[in-house]
């Protein structure tokens, strides 16, 4: 068993002031095998007199110093390599291959590429009659889900670095693990005490305490939506900022000049990547009507490349993380036959041979309608719903008609119908075709998808504030 039940605050490994703790279960055996405390509000408020006592200091390092700091943690994370990768294969269930290929990655990029970003950042701006300054606006609160334990963890914690900000990190309590080894690389690069503060706990004490706290100034929250409306109303108390990263229904519109089969290949690669729990995934599969049947054959034709099973066996797909996120994904699943769609593949149950795990099989629904529970809700689970159009405007129309805005992707060779899809799905990223991830690219949503952007520059501007002087040239 790992037993982590210490909190990191002030540049120490610290007794929890509570006695709870809580069991981390591994989705592929469904057997506990680590335990963590859950922190108090005292911890809580321990954390955050810490970053607030680091920031006269920290938010006035040279950025030359902040620069190096994050490279020498990306250095660092590049040297737990192996660590990082088993723990996220265990509370997760993410195949090795993804661990590697797709968590690790994106975690050593974020510093990478903050590091990167920090280098040329505009801090100070002369503009004819006055100077625009941006600085640390103060300590951060970071609020992580389960689905990306490295990813959005890193990713504000390099931009607050980038910006000279303290932060107190809870990350989500089913896979808390790989904050530990982020914790430990930075204890052991000589992050200043006080700056980087780990306290472990639930969403309802520790995460609530982060978007209710008085000396908190900043709060980034990936995950639901319904816990992120809890979090604007916590933050509109103080009037604390906020950037909240919610939820996807995101479309794939499938041009029909694309190559059927590599569609196919695209639209399952997108709800079975990491078990379809991917805020971005295409899960609304838009196709021309007289594409359906080659469609629907197509994907019947590919399913089998897409194997479940054991993350270290080298299956593709990996459980789904928990009890609790099954039964949600299959009552989806339930719920799209109900409502009168076809199942085309998958559906309800365990696949076969696969009764001990979280394990679903990748399902695909046609014949929906885009009033549908299936194809409205987040699932985030291996499900896709294949909605056919009869134009570019309807399958524009179609992809937008959603209460979401994170993510939309257009497959097919036409450039002036790639153009006019891009251009017209209202979304914060557009992907065409199998184009490669910019880390110095801008994410985030429109609509109920979100507010703000992280990554890159972007991701450092949202824990600054503006300042204008007027009157005094500052360089
Ligand atoms: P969640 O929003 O409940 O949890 C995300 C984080 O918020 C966790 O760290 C959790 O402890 C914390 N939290 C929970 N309640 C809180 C509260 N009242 N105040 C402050 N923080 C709180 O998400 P979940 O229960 O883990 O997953 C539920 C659904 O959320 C999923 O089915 C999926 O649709 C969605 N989700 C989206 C993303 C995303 O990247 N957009 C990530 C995870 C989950």
């Amino acid at each position: 068993m790992k037993r982590y039940l210490k909190h990191y605050i002030n540049g120490e490994w610290v007794e929890s002031t509570g006695s709870e703790t809580t069991e981390v279960i591994n989705p592929a055996t469904e057997e506990a095998f680590g335990e963590i405390s859950l922190g108090t509000k005292e911890d809580l408020d321990k954390a955050v007199q810490a970053a607030r006592d680091a920031f006269p200091h920290f938010s006035q390092m040279p950025k030359e110093e902040r620069v190096k700091m994050l490279e020498d943690i990306a250095e660092e994370y590049n040297n737990r390599k192996d660590d990082i990768i088993d723990t996220i294969t265990e509370e997760l269930g993410s195949p090795v291959e993804v661990s590697e290929k797709v968590h690790f990655m994106m975690g050593y990029n974020h510093f990478a590429q903050a590091a990167e970003s920090l280098k040329d950042f505009p801090f100070i701006e002369e503009y004819e009659g006055h100077t625009r300054m941006k600085e640390a606006s103060g300590v951060s609160g970071l609020i992580t889900p389960w689905n990306f334990p490295t990813n959005q963890t890193s990713t504000k914690i390099a931009s607050a670095f980038a910006a000279g900000s303290p932060v107190v990190l809870k990350p989500a309590e089913q896979t808390p693990f790989a904050a530990f080894i982020l914790t430990e690389i930075f204890d052991k690069v000589g992050v200043p005490k006080g700056v980087f503060n780990l306290v472990n706990g639930t969403g309802e004490v520790i995460g609530d305490g982060i978007s209710s706290h008085k000396d908190i100034d900043f709060v980034s929250f990936t995950g639901s939506g319904a816990t992120g409306e809890k979090i604007m109303k916590n933050a509109a108390e103080n009037i604390t900022n906020i950037a909240l990263e919610l939820g996807g229904k995101s479309p794939l519109i499938v041009l029909d000049d694309a190559d059927v089969k590599d569609a196919a290949r695209t639209a399952l690669t997108h709800i079975t990547n990491n078990t379809g729990q991917v805020c971005s995934a295409a899960t609304r599969t838009l196709i021309p009507s007289s594409m359906k049947d080659e469609f629907e054959q197509a994907i019947k034709d590919v399913l089998p490349e897409f194997k479940v099973g054991d993350p270290h066996e080298g299956n593709h797909m990996g459980p789904i993380v928990s009890q609790k996120q099954w039964d949600t994904v299959q009552s989806y699943m339930e719920k799209g036959t109900e409502e009168g769609a076809t199942l085309l593949v998958g559906g309800p149950g365990k696949p076969e041979g696969l009764e001990q795990g979280y394990y679903a099989k990748p399902t695909v629904f046609t014949d929906v309608d885009n009033d549908m529970v299936i194809a409205r809700e987040e699932i985030f689970g291996p499900v896709m719903c294949v909605l056919t159009y009869d134009s570019l405007d309807e399958a524009i129309e179609i992809a937008n008609d959603t209460e979401y805005g994170l993510a939309g992707y257009v497959y097919g060779k036409d450039e002036e119908k790639l153009r006019k899809a891009s251009a017209g799905i209202r979304a914060g990223r557009v992907k065409v075709n199998d184009t490669k991830a910019d880390f110095a690219a801008p994410f985030g949503g429109y609509k109920h998808s979100g507010i703000g952007r992280e990554w890159g520059d972007h991701g450092i501007e949202e824990y600054l504030e503006v300042k204008t002087i007027l009157g005094y040239p500052q360089k």
